[in-house]
């Protein structure tokens, strides 16, 4: 992705050369995505009917969350909005109004992409939609086979002049006073000088952590879990347009379709449950055949390096830090970084404001997607495991003990500045683990009651008729953009 985008928007001033090794090989997990990647794309010029066939993708509203708050619980946090805004409040201001008087529905069907995904059906927003139709609000992201990605992207690159070399960094040349990389030494004894160096070497973290040492934030605390299991299975129905993710007692479970088979994984912690243990239960509950054998235990921890940018390294990807992929999020905190480094690019001076700027924004947007994944797992009311006993009890980030507070006293939501997660995530993970606002706010008293009913149930009439009318996920895939 670095080497594609490096490569896209400085063709003639950069000279980019790729060094990377298929010993080592790529991680090979990371199928879900959330709708930013669309953006990453269009810069490249990707065309997206291409890009699902050469990747076997397919299309993506939300995730479906089972059994978080309580066993038995299923909510859908699906991209896009929640109703339309009226005045100065969010719609879900105007519902929680209408739940107290006794008459509002699930919040679910009040936005066109949660709606939707559970019944299995997909569309883009048709270009022509007037803006009053819920046709105007789908939002979508992807599920694919990243390591096909990842190879489309090499050509893409290869194909813009980026020079790739196969071969393993055994050693790195500083400068002794600068401490500034001047090159790196491969296996096979050839050297790579640069100016500016990309760590994208993964958990090895090669460069900013293993030469420079750049320190590592632990997020253990308050995301425990530390490990992970993947294994494809065969396809046993049409691929729905969600991820499904379930939680389990030591962890959760991913299930990701894509167009020939569907990935899964058990992600967990190992002070709760064994690595065979982990295995076993991921196998038990499979919805289809293995296609291969478990993959060995990834181990992680939750967390990023304290500086993504040290002198001139920048990390992107695992190198510089993981949370967890319970939301889909590692992907585009990679893209983020590519652009972040896009717009502060380096002179050969390298002066360190532009460092500052982007270790503060990065750490900014790694902050406020932690919190929004350490949500799922303190607001829970599930006591049935270690785990979730743990979570329940234990402390979490000021930041986010404030956001849950306004949201549990009236439903309010403010955005910190350019988080990733908008109110419509926030409001329907809050409700979906079971936080209820004690009121909503004064402001939605301006509308009668009479009012009231024709706006919130217009919403939800007007989404319904919109989905009735979508087509279904498999035939739109099947139509436009089939893998071959
Ligand atoms: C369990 C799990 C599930 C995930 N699920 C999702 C998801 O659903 N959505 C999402 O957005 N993200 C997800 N991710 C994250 C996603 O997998 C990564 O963001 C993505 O694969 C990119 O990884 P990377 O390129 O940073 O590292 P890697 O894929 O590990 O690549 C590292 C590269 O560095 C090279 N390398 C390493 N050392 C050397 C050396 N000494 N010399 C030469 N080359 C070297 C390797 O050959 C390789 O090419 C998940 C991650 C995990 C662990």
């Amino acid at each position: 992705m670095t080497a594609a985008a490096l490569a896209k928007s400085f063709s003639r001033q950069l000279t980019v050369t790729l060094v990377e090794s298929e010993e080592i090989g790529i991680i090979g997990v990371g199928e879900s995505t959330v709708p930013h990647l669309r953006d990453f794309n269009s810069l490249l010029q990707i065309h997206e009917a291409d890009f699902i066939r050469q990747t076997k993708g397919t299309f993506k509203l939300g995730i479906q969350f089972n059994d978080w708050g309580r066993i038995g619980d299923s909510y859908v946090h699906g991209f896009g909005t929640i109703g339309r805004s009226l005045g100065l409040l969010d719609f879900h201001q105007y519902w929680l109004k209408a739940r107290q008087l006794g008459w509002a529905r699930d919040i679910g069907r009040y936005s066109i992409n949660t709606l939707a995904a559970p019944q299995g059906r997909f569309m883009p927003s048709p270009a022509d939609a007037p803006a009053n139709t819920p046709l105007a609000d789908i939002v979508y992201a992807y599920q694919f086979d990243a390591g096909l990605y990842a190879r489309y992207l090499r050509s893409y690159a290869e194909g813009r002049g980026v020079r790739r070399i196969e071969g393993k960094v055994v050693e790195v040349q500083q400068n002794g006073a600068s401490g500034f990389l001047e090159s790196v030494r491969l296996e096979n004894g050839t050297t790579v000088a640069g100016d500016l160096f990309i760590d994208c070497s993964g958990f090895r973290a090669l460069l900013i952590g293993g030469t420079l040492q750049a320190a590592f934030q632990d997020w253990t605390h308050w995301l425990p879990l530390d490990r992970a299991i993947a294994i494809p299975c065969e396809k046993v129905e049409p691929p729905t347009p969600y991820t499904r993710v379930t939680a389990h007692e030591a962890g959760w479970q991913w299930r990701i379709p894509l167009q020939h088979r569907t990935g899964n994984g058990h992600v967990y912690s190992s002070r709760f449950m064994s690595d065979d243990a982990a295995a076993a239960a991921l196998l038990r509950r499979l919805d289809g055949k293995p296609l291969a054998d478990p993959s060995r235990p990834i181990r992680f921890a939750a967390g990023k390096r304290a500086k993504l940018w040290d002198r001139n390294v920048v990390a992107i990807g695992l190198a510089g830090g993981f949370l967890e992929p319970l939301e889909s999020t590692a992907i585009f905190l990679a893209q983020s970084g590519i652009s972040r480094l896009v717009q502060l690019f380096p002179r050969r001076d390298f002066d360190p404001v532009l460092e500052q700027t982007y270790n503060a924004q990065a750490q900014f947007e790694y902050e406020r997607i932690r919190d929004f994944l350490i949500l799922h797992y303190c607001a829970t009311q599930r006591d049935d495991s270690e785990l979730w006993r743990y979570c329940r009890h234990m402390s979490i980030p000021d930041s986010l003990r404030d956001y849950i507070r306004l949201f549990a006293d009236a439903g309010r939501f403010y955005r910190n500045g350019t988080e990733l997660f908008a109110v419509t995530s926030w409001v329907q993970v809050m409700l979906g683990q079971g936080i209820t606002p004690r009121s909503y706010h004064p402001a939605a008293d301006w509308v009668s009651e009479e009012d009231l009913k024709v706006y919130v149930e217009g919403t939800e009439q007007a989404i319904a008729r919109c989905v009735a009318a979508m087509p279904r996920h498999e035939d739109f895939i099947a139509r436009h953009c089939a893998a071959v």
